[in-house]
């Protein structure tokens, strides 16, 4: 299994035992129904690399094919990312089933159509141009356009869970602590549901949220192998 170890929550004690304990509880909360279980990714600096040149950035290798086991296997998998839509379609070509989420979620490609978020209509010309027209991603490094709509990846989070009993959140920076925060509150309304957040850690913002996270994996190139240790677990409950 790729490189994970336990975060805030799964922590009593510093040993190996507690990190073990957290995984086991989450995949086990996740095979258990998979019909009622989500998949949520950030795009860059989770399923793909941080580069210098954002146009550049392609989904590490085996994303897409991860991706793509477990739309087959659970209830929703969805990337919810600070890119154009446009652009998530691009690396996601061969999987048109799985929604994508851009600009926060101004944008939406979700069962084979590209909506923009009613509140945000107004300004979606204005922020594809500009982050189009200055290259560069949201999040780390960068500068961060948003309009004044209330729409981030927690409030994506939220709706995309509500018919779920367990999901899982996927984010490299700060701007993903909403969804964590998402999923805790869920989970405070409703003991029943199951949140994992994961952080993708990384030198730069990684401690930040590694803080707020269940489980840490140390780079986007280890997600891959991780969510395929999750691939496995699920066809081995689903295989007679
Ligand atoms: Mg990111």
């Amino acid at each position: 299994m790729a490189p994970v170890r336990a975060g805030r929550s799964v922590l009593s004690s510093s040993d190996e035992t507690s990190s073990a304990r957290g995984l086991d509880e989450a995949i086990s909360a996740t095979v258990s129904h998979p019909a009622k279980t989500g998949f949520f990714f950030d795009y860059d600096g989770t399923l793909a690399p941080i580069m210098l040149d954002p146009a550049a950035v392609r989904p590490v290798a085996g994303a897409v094919e991860r991706s793509a086991d477990l739309v087959t296997l659970v209830a929703r998998v969805a990337i919810i990312s600070a890119r154009p839509v446009e652009f998530l379609q691009e690396r996601f070509a061969n999987l048109p089933e799985m929604p994508l989420y851009g600009l926060y979620g101004l944008q939406s490609y979700v069962d084979g159509e590209v909506r923009i978020d009613h509140e945000a209509a107004a300004w979606e010309p204005v922020m594809s141009d500009t982050a189009r027209a200055a290259g560069r991603q949201a999040g780390r490094m960068v500068v961060e356009l948003k309009p004044p709509v209330r729409l981030d990846k927690g409030i994506i989070v939220a709706r995309e869970c509500a018919e779920l009993t367990t999901a899982w959140y996927f984010g490299d920076d700060i701007s993903d602590a909403k969804a964590f925060e998402t999923l805790t509150e869920r989970e405070r309304l409703d003991p029943a549901f199951t949140g994992v957040r994961v952080a993708v850690a990384n030198g730069e913002t990684g401690a930040r949220l590694a803080a707020l996270a269940d489980l840490c994996v140390d780079a986007p190139e280890a997600v891959p192998e991780f969510l395929y240790s999750l691939v496995r677990a699920l066809r081995d409950q689903l295989s007679p």
